[in-house]
């Protein structure tokens, strides 16, 4: 069997661009598909595709995964960066799911089987204000939530508070600045868990997202204020490049720690599993290689004790998502899933994907992935710009995002 084409479709029907692969084979009615992402890239990431790739695997075997994986990594000589680890994120999900389709088998079975029946996963709950905040906690745990990720306004900067606006792709960048402060932050958060944990007692466990926003003291202070209210994990604690300043936190506090979803390689993880500076490991698969790729991380980290949370917005693509939860479902190491929620105009795009209930994921039963797309509909949704949000200080000095 050969590859005979790879179409790349950019569809945006909701607000985040999918760059969608669909590799189709000399053998009629046999395709696979997959989607990489990469917010204020993602033209990059399918001309890589499209320009750079398909060349090279035109004419290729669809079965022999790993060695095209070897191929786009290492014959291509440069090496990893975001675009290209999220293009081949692409291509391997296609092969996968093209495999599981020539097979008959779901991707969980090809990945070693089923180590669980469902998929614990977090949402993510939000407000400008704590009392919005618990309420929304409430919410998720009225729809059988068992984990819970909560964000709060920072007083007086809830427009620039991560989790509440500054996180959504935007369309105008060069005129929309928000600010933040992380003094106010610092004191908000224990406030925030304090009042939650009187609400919800230990009916659910939390989690909450730093988003790389705070210096490694700042954050060994607020873990250290947190123990009392028994965080699941405390996500993005500082920047990922400062691998040392993870070993300052480790050494005050206790709270667990979860990292990775600015990695996209198993060399990225590696210091951070062999010196036990994380507990949580958690790569998103279409920026990380796919699922060849995500499985490598999951197998190193198992020694150490490190649990996978790989992450799951919604910027990271059904298809990607779906893969994502196969590999959930087959390995032993795995702690919980970002919950990814569609609205329903891109469900109807794609349909097959993970469903949620009582707090856990599971997948369709099919060949491969499991998911369909409908090609026709996706393509009427053409790219639309889309960029993070620009973060300011008071003084006008530019804050992580
Ligand atoms: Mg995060």
């Amino acid at each position: 069997m050969r590859i005979t084409n790879i179409d790349v479709i950019i569809s945006c029907p909701n607000r985040t661009n999918y760059v969608i692969v669909k590799i189709s084979t000399d053998e009629p009615g046999l395709f696979g598909i997959g989607n990489g992402t990469l917010v204020g890239g993602e033209l990059a990431l399918a001309t890589m595709i499209e320009k750079h790739f398909a060349p090279r695997l035109i004419g290729t075997d669809p079965d022999r995964i790993e060695d095209t994986w070897q191929l786009l990594q290492r014959a291509t000589y440069w090496r990893g960066g975001r675009a290209v680890a999220a293009a081949i994120a692409a291509i391997d999900v296609a092969l996968w799911d093209l495999k599981g389709k020539r097979y008959s088998a779901p991707l969980y079975s090809l990945l070693g089987g089923k180590c669980r029946e469902g998929v614990l996963c977090y949402g993510h709950a939000s407000g400008r204000t704590i009392e919005e905040t618990v309420e929304h906690v409430l919410a998720y745990r009225e729809r059988g939530c068992k984990a819970i990720r909560a964000q709060v306004g920072t007083p007086g900067y809830e427009d620039g508070s991560y989790g509440v606006h500054a996180s959504q792709p935007i369309t105008d960048p060069a005129r929309t600045v928000r600010h933040w402060e992380p003094t106010p932050y610092l004191r908000v958060v224990p406030r925030l868990f304090d009042r939650l944990r009187r609400e919800v007692n230990d009916s659910v466990e939390l989690l909450h997202d730093v988003h790389d926003r705070l210096t490694p003291i700042q954050v060994a202070q607020l873990a250290k204020e947190l123990e009392p209210y028994h965080l699941f994990f405390l996500e993005d604690p500082i920047p990922v490049e400062n691998t040392d300043g993870l070993r300052l936190i480790r050494q005050h506090t206790t709270t667990p720690i979860a990292i990775g979803e600015r990695f996209n390689s198993k060399w990225d993880c590696l210091p951070l599993l062999t010196n036990q500076l994380i507990d949580y490991v958690r790569n998103p698969l279409s920026k990380s290689g796919g699922l060849t790729e995500l499985r490598k991380i999951a197998v190193l980290a198992e020694p150490f004790q490190v649990k996978t949370a790989f992450q799951g917005p919604n910027d990271l693509g059904p298809l990607a998502f779906a893969a994502t939860v196969h590999l959930d479902l087959a390995i032993p190491n795995f702690g919980i899933q970002e919950l990814a929620e569609y609205p329903p105009e891109v469900e109807e795009l794609f349909s097959g994907i993970p469903t949620f209930k009582d707090g856990y994921l599971t997948v369709s039963d099919k060949p491969g992935l499991g998911v369909e797309i409908n090609e026709t509909e996706l393509r009427k949704y053409p790219y639309q710009p889309s960029f993070f949000t620009t973060i300011r200080r008071e003084d006008g000095s530019l804050q992580d995002p």
